[in-house]
Formats: structure tokens, C-alpha cells, sequence
């Protein structure tokens, strides 16, 4: 029998095409294909979520064939890759997201612009995994523990089959990747209190605000992204894109009758 061909593989991200996690991920998925393709913002859009550019023109800059910059947000290049950028040849098998600088957890993936692109590509059909690096500021990236550990878990994920609409979120733990104490499968943990919001005085004299951290209090429970990243886990949690609660239909359904 035939080998199976090398699988297609789409990379994006939300910091930016020249970020260094972006090409963490080529390196990572060029150990699995010679089939490999990066869509990604032309500057950084985290914090973009799953917004879509409607009010201008998107444009293009082809860095080279199979490298294209967006002036968009990561789900406008997935929509362009996926429609336009990508020969049609042969259609795209996975789509890679990341490897973004800082973690994608508990309640940053409703902001995340890593984890929207891996949305997009969901509602298009195609299975989708968004990576993400822990780390603490005033220290360097280990964007060595993502380039360890990513291949591993991709080809597990591969061998899988996972439901239409549910994608992949990994995160890294801040550790050296012989520190690191394994996988593990996590459900999305809570954290959301408040921002630190840092109110200061501009050199004319007008205030201005910057959104900050997120607080982190309560020791979160076990089973969580949050618990598996401060235990110096890497954390695989499934996100599913159907938000409606299945649990208070019933009840809702009663009370609306
Ligand atoms: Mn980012």
C-alpha cells in the first residue's frame, strides 16, 4: 500500500508573522510535513478574539510562496487562507495556531486571537489545535518546551478522531522541556475577577487607562488548564464551539412554555 501523503498543514497566529512562537510552530510542523503553509497577521492583534475586518479592504504581502502576510486579524487569515491564499489543489488537513507568547487559559480564550484562529478553522471543517507558552515577565520565552512538546501532542491528537466544532487549546507550562512533568487532558478553569486596570497621567497632563494581568487568587481546582500549567503540566483541553448551555434547556424550556 501506498504511503499516505503528507498532510497539508496551515499555520497562523495572532502575534504576528515575524513573531518568534510562529516559527517554534513551522519548525514543529515541518517534522510532520513538507506540505506547510503560514497565513499570519502582518503586526500583533492579540486581545483581537474572533473579530472579523469588515470596514476596509484586507491586503496581502506575499513574503515568500508559502508565507503571506494579512493586515487583518487571525480569523480574517484563516477565512483568506482557507478561501483564496492556499492553492486548492488539495484541501488543508490541519491548522496549527501559535505558539503565542503567554498562556491561553481559563478565561483568555473568549480574548485570545491564537484560539480564534483555531475557531475560524473549526467552522470551516478543518481540524484545528491553538498553542500557547507560559512564561513569567522579566524572563525569557522557553520557546524550547513548546518546540519539545508540541510534536508529541500533535501526532496523539492525530491518531484521534475529536467531533466536528471542537478544537484543541494547548498551553505550555513555564518550565525547562526536561522539567516539564507531562500531559495532561484539563477542562477550561475560571479566573476572571477583574483585569489590572493601571490608570497613569501622559506627558500632557490627560489620564489614560491600560488593561493589565488578569488576577489570579483562589488555588484552582484540579482538573483544570489553570491547576495543570501552575503543576508544570502541558494542558490539552477540547473547546467546543456550540455555547448554548445543553444542561439549562429542559429547565428553560419548561419555565417558557
Ligand atoms: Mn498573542
Amino acid at each position: 500500500m501506498a504511503e499516505a501523503a503528507a498532510p497539508r498543514i496551515l499555520i497562523s497566529n495572532d502575534d504576528g508573522i515575524n513573531a518568534p512562537g510562529i516559527k517554534t510552530l513551522e519548525a514543529v510542523a515541518r517534522q510532520i510535513s513538507d506540505d506547510v503553509w503560514v497565513v499570519a497577521p502582518e503586526s500583533n492583534q492579540s486581545g483581537a478574539g474572533h473579530s472579523l475586518t469588515l470596514q476596509r479592504p484586507l491586503r496581502i504581502r506575499r513574503v515568500s510562496e508559502r508565507h503571506i502576510a494579512v493586515d487583518g486579524t487571525p480569523t480574517d487569515c484563516i477565512m483568506l487562507a482557507l478561501q483564496h491564499l492556499v492553492p486548492r489543489d488539495r484541501p488543508v488537513d490541519l491548522v496549527l495556531s501559535g505558539v503565542n507568547r503567554g498562556v491561553n487559559i481559563a478565561d483568555d480564550v473568549t480574548y485570545s486571537g491564537t484560539v480564534a484562529a483555531a475557531m475560524e478553522a473549526t467552522l470551516c471543517r478543518v481540524r484545528a489545535i491553538a498553542f500557547s507558552q507560559c512564561f513569567d515577565h522579566g524572563h525569557p520565552v522557553k520557546w524550547a518546551t513548546a518546540e519539545h512538546w508540541a510534536l508529541p501532542v500533535i501526532r496523539t491528537l492525530q491518531e484521534i478522531t475529536w467531533p466536528p466544532g471542537v478544537l484543541m487549546n494547548v498551553n505550555f507550562p513555564d518550565r525547562i522541556a526536561g522539567s516539564v512533568e507531562g500531559i495532561r487532558v484539563t477542562r477550561q478553569g475560571t479566573r476572571k475577577i477583574g483585569d489590572v486596570i493601571v490608570e497613569r497621567i501622559d506627558p500632557r497632563g490627560e489620564p489614560y487607562f491600560w488593561v493589565g494581568d488578569m488576577r489570579s487568587d483562589a488555588p484552582p481546582p484540579a482538573d483544570t488548564d489553570l491547576h495543570a500549567i501552575e503543576n508544570g503540566f502541558v494542558s490539552v483541553t477540547p473547546i467546543h464551539l456550540d455555547m448554548t448551555h445543553h444542561a439549562s434547556l429542559q429547565a428553560l424550556r419548561e419555565r417558557l412554555k
